[in-house]
C-alpha cells in the first residue's frame, strides 16, 4: 500500500448522506475519517419523521402495490417548470433516474443490512402509490436509520468519527482539493489530508445569513432545522457550481414554543392534526383557510396576515385547535407534544369569545354537514357541538407559524457524486478531489421535494460519493 493510498477518506458531515458516504468508502476498502461540528452524529437527517422513498419494495408488495413505475414521473411533476432549466447545465434526469432507481436497493440496504424496521409504508402528498417507508415502532425513521449507521460505523476499525470538529477551509492544490482545514474540540486547528465528501446539510437554518440572501423574502423565518450557518461558502471558495439556491420548503405550521417564542427552531406540527380535525385561526380568532389545501397554500394564507418579530425572529402566531374528537385521533403525536408543552388542553369556556364563536360556528357547519365557504371537505373527526354543551370540552390548542424546513438548492453535482464548477464556455466540470451528497447538492427536487425524498438521496448518492472517493484514492 502506498502512502497516499493510506489517507483516509474524510467525510465533512455526519447526517445521513455522510453517514451513507462512510459505509461506501469503508466497503470499497477505505479508512474514513468523519468530521462534524456538532457535540453528536445525526444533524437534522435525525429528525426525519415521515419516511424514506422506494419504488418496488417488498413492503410495498406486501400491501398489494405489485407494480410502482410512476415515481420519476411524480418526482418530475413535482419538481415543476425548474427541472427544465438548463441554466447551470445540471443533468437533472440522470441525477433523477438514479435517485429512483436506486430506491428500491437504498430502502433493502437499509432494511436488510442494518436491520433498520421500514415495513409500514405510507402515501404522503404528490406520490402516487403508497412509497414512504418507515418502522412499526416509536423510534421515529431518521433517528431509526442513523442510530443503526452510527452503531454499524463504530464497529469498523477503519472509521474515525470526530464530533465538535469544524471544517473552515478546503486545502487545494493546483485546482484539486487535497483535503480540509478543522478546528477540533480544542480550538487548535489541524490539517487532513484525503478525498473528501461534502455533505453539510441544507440552509433552512441560516436565517440570517444564505437564506437572506437568496431569498430575502424569507430572511428571519424560523425552521425546523437547526439555527446554524450553512457552509456552503467552503463550495464556493473553490469555485463550485450551485443550481435552484431560491427553491425553498415552507412548511405552513412550526409550533412557536411558550416558554421559548422567538426561538429560531420550531418543532414540527404535523400535517396529520389538521387531518384529523384541527383547524387554524388567525390572531382575531376567525378561521381564513382551508386546513387540508397544500403547504404551500397554507403558507402564503397564514404569511398574509400580520406577523410579529420575537427576538429577531419574524413569525405569524396562528391557533392550532382540535376538537376532543381530532385530539383523541391524533393522539400518538398529541401526547408528545402536551408533554413537551408545546400544546394545552383547554376548556372550551376558557377560550376567548372571539375563539369561541368560531369555533361554534365551524361546529355547526360540520354537525349540519354544511358547505365551508373555505372549500373544506372533510373534517377529520371532528364531534365538538356548538352552543352551550361544548364549554366544559377540552380542546388541544397550540400556537404555529410557518417554517423553513427544506433547501431544494445546492451545489451543482453529477451522477458520481462528483462537485462541479462552471467552465468559461458554460458547461460543467468537476473539481477533482471532492464529492457532495444530501441536501447540501441542488437539480433533483427542483422547485419541491417529495416528502421522502430527501432521506433517500442521502442514502444513494453519500453511498455513491463515499464509494468514488474511495476508488480515486490512488490519485490524491
Ligand atoms: C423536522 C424534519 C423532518 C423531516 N422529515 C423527513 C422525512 O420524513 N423524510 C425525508 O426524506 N426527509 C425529511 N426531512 C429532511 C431530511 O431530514 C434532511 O433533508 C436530510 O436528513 C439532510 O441530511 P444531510 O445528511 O444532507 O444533512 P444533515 O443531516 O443536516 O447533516 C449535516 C451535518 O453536517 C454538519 N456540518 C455542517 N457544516 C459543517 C462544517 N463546516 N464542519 C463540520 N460539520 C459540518 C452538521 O453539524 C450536520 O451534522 C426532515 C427534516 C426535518 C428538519
Amino acid at each position: 500500500m502506498t502512502t497516499a493510498s493510506r489517507k483516509p477518506v474524510i467525510v465533512v458531515g455526519s447526517g445521513l448522506a455522510g453517514l451513507s458516504a462512510a459505509h461506501g468508502a469503508l466497503k470499497a476498502g477505505a479508512q474514513v475519517h468523519m468530521l462534524d461540528r456538532a457535540p453528536k452524529p445525526g444533524g437534522n437527517s435525525i429528525k426525519a419523521s415521515s419516511g424514506i422513498n422506494g419504488a418496488g419494495t417488498r413492503f410495498q408488495k406486501a400491501l398489494g402495490i405489485t407494480k410502482d413505475d410512476s415515481f420519476y414521473s411524480d418526482t418530475v411533476r413535482s419538481a415543476g417548470a425548474r427541472f427544465t432549466e438548463t441554466s447551470p447545465p445540471v443533468d437533472r434526469k440522470t441525477l433523477v433516474e438514479i435517485l429512483t432507481s436506486h430506491s428500491e436497493s437504498a430502502v433493502n440496504w437499509l432494511a436488510d443490512e442494518l436491520k433498520v424496521d421500514l415495513s409500514v409504508v405510507a402515501q404522503l402528498g404528490g406520490h402516487s402509490v403508497a412509497r414512504t417507508h418507515r418502522g412499526g415502532g416509536k423510534l421515529p425513521p431518521g433517528a431509526a436509520i442513523v442510530s443503526a449507521l452510527v452503531d454499524e460505523l463504530k464497529a469498523n476499525s477503519n472509521f474515525t468519527l470526530e464530533n465538535l470538529a469544524e471544517v473552515d477551509e478546503l486545502l487545494t492544490s493546483e485546482d484539486k482539493v487535497k483535503g480540509v482545514r478543522y478546528h477540533a474540540e480544542d480550538g487548535k486547528p489541524r490539517e487532513l489530508e484525503g478525498p473528501v465528501v461534502f455533505a453539510v446539510g441544507g440552509f433552512a437554518g441560516d436565517a440570517h445569513g444564505l437564506l437572506a440572501k437568496y431569498r430575502p423574502d424569507l430572511a428571519g423565518i424560523p425552521s425546523t432545522n437547526e439555527a446554524r450557518p450553512a457552509s456552503h461558502g467552503l463550495l464556493t471558495a473553490i469555485g463550485a457550481a450551485f443550481v435552484d439556491m431560491d427553491s425553498v420548503q415552507i412548511h405552513p405550521t412550526g409550533f412557536v414554543d411558550p416558554k421559548d417564542p422567538g426561538a429560531a427552531y420550531k418543532f414540527l406540527a404535523a400535517e396529520a392534526l389538521r387531518g384529523e380535525g384541527g383547524i387554524l385561526l388567525s390572531g382575531t380568532g376567525e378561521r381564513f383557510v382551508n386546513e387540508l389545501e397544500t403547504r404551500d397554500v397554507v403558507s402564503a394564507a397564514i404569511m398574509a396576515l400580520p406577523h410579529s418579530i420575537v427576538d429577531k425572529t419574524r413569525q405569524w402566531e396562528v391557533t392550532l385547535l382540535l376538537d376532543p374528537g381530532a385530539c383523541e385521533a391524533a393522539g400518538s403525536h398529541i401526547g408528545f407534544y402536551l408533554w413537551k408543552g408545546l400544546v394545552q388542553k383547554k376548556k372550551v369556556r376558557d377560550l376567548s369569545p372571539e375563539v369561541i364563536a368560531s369555533v361554534d360556528k365551524y361546529a355547526t357547519m360540520v354537525s349540519e354537514h354544511g358547505a365551508d365557504p373555505l372549500g373544506r371537505k372533510a373534517f377529520g373527526h371532528w364531534k365538538l357541538p356548538p352552543g352551550e354543551a361544548n364549554r366544559d370540552e377540552e380542546v388541544c390548542v397550540g400556537t404555529v407559524t410557518p417554517v423553513v424546513h427544506f433547501t431544494m438548492g445546492g451545489v451543482a453535482f453529477d451522477s458520481q457524486s462528483r462537485v462541479l464548477r462552471s467552465t468559461n464556455g458554460g458547461s460543467l466540470t468537476p473539481i477533482s478531489g471532492i464529492w457532495a451528497a444530501g441536501e447540501v447538492t441542488g437539480g433533483i427536487h427542483g422547485a419541491n421535494r417529495l416528502g421522502g425524498s430527501s432521506l433517500l438521496e442521502c442514502a444513494v448518492f453519500g453511498r455513491i460519493a463515499g464509494a468514488e472517493a474511495a476508488k480515486s484514492l490512488g490519485d490524491v
